[in-house]
């Protein structure tokens, strides 16, 4: 079985052709050119379909909240203008009569790594991916667990500030208001004066020896440790998987394994806390792993 895999990022989409076990035959990026509108970016994905007609299925992965059985975007931000309402299971099946799953990035991503990454060994876990925002799936015995009306596992908006910053949301003191990538950079912004400031460049002071950087960071990660301390004592989970290009630096998930502890009942204290192995891939090859259950 053929399998062709998109992942649709704000910025850039990949794509992957590939097969059964899991292997990644042929992969490339395209950028995703979001302020040309959603139809202009649906366009461009029938035509690199109609280039790979061969395929058996066909796996979306895509930002926004997504019906899944619709196979259609119920809200997507403004990072991807006019794809809310996008149905895009009905265009690709009506165009090329190849069976298509659309899912959200982040459940993509987590099953992904359930079937071929940091989740290999346990069926049931919670994937977290920090960024501008934050967020989660829930896995439950190798599937997404979606909740009544399809849209569980939204961690960055659990309220870990009563009364607390803005949101994006339009709530306050929501988790990814702390503990996002984004809110990072902006403590460091506010702080210290740089020309550039990113997830890298902080990592960067920190490892130089920069005290005052160091005390911010910790602080966020203090931030981190809070919202899991929620997630760890609602789910009592196994594995907690943590996303995102932020996770990339060992340092945050060892403070996270060394103090999670301290704040969790003794019963949930087992639960290991591991970041994600197949990062960039995670998407395509959750979503051709979904495609391929059809
Ligand atoms: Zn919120």
């Amino acid at each position: 079985m053929r399998i062709l895999a998109f992942d649709i990022g704000g910025t850039a989409i990949k794509i992957g052709i590939i097969n059964e076990n899991g292997q990644i035959l042929e992969s490339s990026e395209m950028p995703t050119m979001a302020h040309e509108g959603g139809e202009a970016l649906m366009s461009r994905i029938l035509t690199v379909i109609s280039e790979h007609k061969d395929v058996d299925r066909i796996g979306i992965s895509t930002a926004g909240q997504v019906d899944y059985l619709e196979g259609k975007i119920i809200f997507a931000s403004e990072n991807l203008p006019g794809w809310t309402g996008m149905e895009i299971k009905k265009r690709i099946e009506d165009a090329f009569n190849i069976p298509t799953i659309v899912e959200n990035d982040v459940n993509a991503a987590a099953i992904g790594e359930a079937y071929y990454g940091a989740g290999t060994n346990a069926k049931s876990f919670l994937c977290l991916a920090y960024g501008t925002g934050i967020g989660g799936a829930i896995i439950e015995n190798g599937e997404i667990y979606r909740g009544a009306y399809g849209s569980a596992g939204e961690f960055g908006h659990i309220v870990t500030h009563v009364g607390g910053k803005d949101c994006t949301c339009g709530a306050r003191g929501c988790y990814e208001a702390y503990a996002s990538t984004t809110a990072l950079v902006k403590r460091v912004k506010q702080e210290i004066t740089l020309n550039e400031v990113n997830g890298r460049v902080i990592f960067n002071l920190v490892n130089d020896g920069n005290e005052h950087v160091k005390k911010i960071v910790d602080e966020w990660i203090f931030e981190i440790i809070m919202g899991l301390i929620n997630l760890v004592h609602v789910f009592n989970p196994s594995l907690i998987v943590l996303g995102g290009g932020i996770m990339e630096q060992p340092y945050i998930i060892k403070y996270i394994q060394d103090n999670l502890p301290r704040f969790v009942m003794p019963n949930y204290r087992k639960v290991i806390i591991k970041a994600a192995e197949i990062g960039n891939n995670a998407g395509i090859l959750g979503a051709a792993h979904l495609a391929m259950k059809i």
